[in-house]
């Protein structure tokens, strides 16, 4: 069945790519229709049924056995969502596994989830949003690895600025640091020329916690008194806090109230406030009628608990007050009468006329039922197609429909941060889940001519104990009670041990490799059909090579500040286990899935152009993490969503044309 309606613009996915570029439409006049996999129940905008379906999450997280991203969510057979549990190694007699939704063809199997819901992955994203740094956008010509981006930090910060108003960025831009300035005052010229001299964030830094003073504290000692070795050379750790998608207090100073087309200048246009009389004593005198803005940017639901970070560390996989950001946020300030939602349901193909290449329809099914499996096929006929389904089904959706790949290079070069956990006890209690998952991180080793050999990290101080390696604390009494510690005694020794819990991950950026890669197989679909996604996955010696710097580099720090280290790897600790110079080392996903349909200056080796577009197809544009060509050390969402802007941007002009 066609629908009749003939919308301006079509987007599949309601996620932080598809809100935005849904609201930013919307708000410009444009008439979009949202195709949404996940379930209806999901997609409350109204203040009392987002709480209340937001409580059915939340119970059943409680209830979960295993606490993993996606448990609080449903899974459903219709269109099901990629779990972390049901990854398994990859054997000879496990060859591809396919145990969960994706088909793992291996070697190795690909460590991350994301969720197939209304608001997508950010309902259990941590919400860090730290932006990319210069140097990552040229690591082809700076270092010789991977490819150059078609555009430059510089171009995107005008659309960094609108990522971070859109989600509500809380941070201190001059707490922010760059790996290449040695002196306080070349930490501050950078500053001023990649964040602009007056620049502040929509609210104040959440504060750091009382784990990170204790552990910066004592790498400040090793600094001052035996600098570690990096590569041979000797170096001097640096911290730099996060700035995070988080609520906290509104900043007086933040000018922005909202971000509008301007037809006459075709651009997206920040619109500014009164500005706000800030007096001596700290007082701030807001004019009566901008007193609504005092609010958080983030507080669109129940302005009693969201308002402000309560710092229960629970922010993956949920939190329970919607302090942090996600995506129905966005969604919810779309203007409604312009909006069009269907939900339960999933695109499984674009269509297109093969002489013109113009996109003419995509076709979904509606299914009835949760689980259902009985569902209805529809085509959505736009002016323009958004995809904005994630980096992996951005994917599979495209190739299922054989488009936008003359290149070669649809599926091509996924990528993740590839992180090595590190865990110890503390020589003095630093008491852990308390705060968001992470405020600092450890920033030196983001960039350098080390790039050349192996990968960058970012290196948060994880702020959840050993939660992610060995599922403390649960598995702290576990342990006690196998060795049969009971009553004062165990309570003596977890009382001790808990709070000294430390965990570092060491986020490596992983290099574009063509092999590592989405393909479908039409043996492989789910219940209803479509294809299930096939991922080719392994990690190079760029990689393991990184392992193991940031394994030497965490021995020296653990030994000197004398943090016991109770860090093992081993095939049964995780399933991602490689091998390098005769030393063992396990790596987790982080859910920055990336790279798949990459943007480029030249449609030879790239899928989308520097606005988004496909090459191959005028009026389809593909939104979202796929289209970063490398990853730097910075978690993606933030600068996916800039992309997500500049898109919109180039949308609205060509509506207008
Ligand atoms: C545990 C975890 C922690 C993370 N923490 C961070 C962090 O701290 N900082 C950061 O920057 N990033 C983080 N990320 C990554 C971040 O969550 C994603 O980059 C981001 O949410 C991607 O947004 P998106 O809108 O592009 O895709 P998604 O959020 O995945 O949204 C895709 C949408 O498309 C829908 N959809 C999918 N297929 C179809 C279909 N066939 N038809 C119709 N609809 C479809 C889905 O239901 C969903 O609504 C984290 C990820 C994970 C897993
Ligand atoms: S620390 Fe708690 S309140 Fe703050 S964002 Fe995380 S889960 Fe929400």
């Amino acid at each position: 069945m066609t629908q009749n309606k003939t919308y301006d613009v079509v987007i599949v996915g309601s996620g932080i790519s598809g809100a935005v570029i849904a609201k930013t439409l919307t708000q410009a006049g444009k008439r979009v229709l949202l195709l949404e996999a996940g379930l209806t129940a999901g997609m409350n905008l109204d203040r009392n049924g987002n709480y209340l379906n937001y409580v059915d999450y939340l119970n059943t997280f409680y209830q979960a056995e295993i606490k993993v991203p996606n448990s609080p969510y449903p899974n459903i057979k219709d269109a099901p969502s990629i779990n972390v549990i049901d990854m398994q190694p990859i054997t000879a007699t496990n060859s591809p596994s396919t145990t969960g939704y994706l088909v793992q063809a291996g070697p190795l199997p690909f460590a991350s989830d994301c969720l197939r819901g209304p608001g997508g992955t950010t309902l259990h994203w941590l919400g860090s949003t730290p932006r990319m740094l210069p140097n990552d956008f040229k690591m082809k010509s700076l270092y010789g690895v991977g490819v150059d981006w078609p555009i430059s930090y510089e171009d995107l910060m005008p659309y960094y600025e609108m990522a971070e108003f859109e989600i509500g960025v809380s941070g201190n831009v001059d707490q922010i640091k760059w790996p290449e300035a040695s002196t306080e005052k070349q930490q501050v010229a950078l500053k001023n020329k990649y964040y602009g001299k007056n620049y502040v964030f929509p609210m104040q830094e959440i504060p750091t916690s009382y784990l990170d003073s204790i552990f910066t504290g004592l790498v400040k000692e090793i600094n001052n008194n035996d600098p570690v070795k990096f590569n041979g050379k000797k170096a001097t750790i640096g911290f730099s806090t996060t700035p995070q998608g988080r609520n906290s207090v509104p900043n007086p100073q933040y000018p922005y109230r909202d971000i509008l087309w301007n037809p006459k200048k075709k651009k997206l246009e920040f619109q500014t406030k009164k500005r706000w009389n800030i007096q001596l004593n700290g007082v701030v005198d807001i004019p009566e009628d901008e007193k609504y803005e005092y609010l958080p940017v983030g507080s669109t639901w129940d302005p009693n608990t969201g308002l402000r970070c309560e710092g229960n560390a629970s922010c993956v996989p949920i939190c329970p007050v919607q302090a942090k950001y996600n995506a129905l946020k966005t969604l919810f300030k779309a203007d409604r009468t312009k909006t069009t939602i269907k939900t339960q349901s999933v695109a499984s193909k674009v269509l297109y006329d093969e002489k013109t290449k113009e996109i003419t329809g995509i076709e979904y099914k509606t299914y009835n039922t949760a689980n259902s499996l009985t569902y209805e096929t529809h085509v959505a006929k736009g002016k323009i197609y958004v995809l904005a389904a994630s980096a992996i089904e951005n994917a599979k959706i495209l190739l299922a429909s054989g488009i936008a790949n003359s290149s070669d290079q649809v599926g091509r070069n996924l990528m993740d941060h590839l992180c090595l956990l590190t865990w110890g006890l503390l020589p003095e209690k630093g008491y852990p889940y308390r705060g968001p998952g992470s405020t600092t991180n450890m920033s030196s080793f983001r960039d350098g001519p080390f790039r050349k050999e192996h990968a960058a990290w970012i290196c948060p101080i994880d702020n959840w104990g050993w939660a992610w390696p060995v599922f403390s604390p649960g598995s702290d009494l576990a342990v006690a009670l196998s060795k049969n510690i009971f009553g004062q005694e165990l309570r003596a020794l977890l009382a001790d041990s808990i709070p000294r819990q430390l965990l570092l991950h060491y986020e490596c950026e992983q290099a574009p490799e063509p092999g590592n890669r989405v393909t479908i197989d039409p043996n492989y679909r789910d219940a209803i059909g479509n294809y299930r996604p096939v991922i080719h996955y392994d990690a190079s010696d760029y990689m393991k090579k990184a392992f193991k710097a940031a394994k030497d580099l965490n021995n020296q720090i653990f030994k000197d500040a004398g943090i016991q280290d109770y860090t093992v790897y081993s095939p049964t600790i995780a399933q991602d286990y490689v091998g390098y110079e005769g030393q063992g080392y396990n790596f987790w996903g982080a859910g920055h899935i990336v790279g798949t349909h990459r943007m480029g200056s030249s449609k030879k080796d790239s899928v989308v152009n520097a606005d988004c577009r496909t090459w191959d197809h005028d009026n389809l544009y593909l939104v979202g993490c796929g289209n970063m060509p490398t990853l730097g050390t910075s978690n993606p969402t933030l600068t996916t969503t800039a992309l997500t802007f500049k898109a919109a941007e180039a949308i609205l002009k060509q509506l207008e044309k």
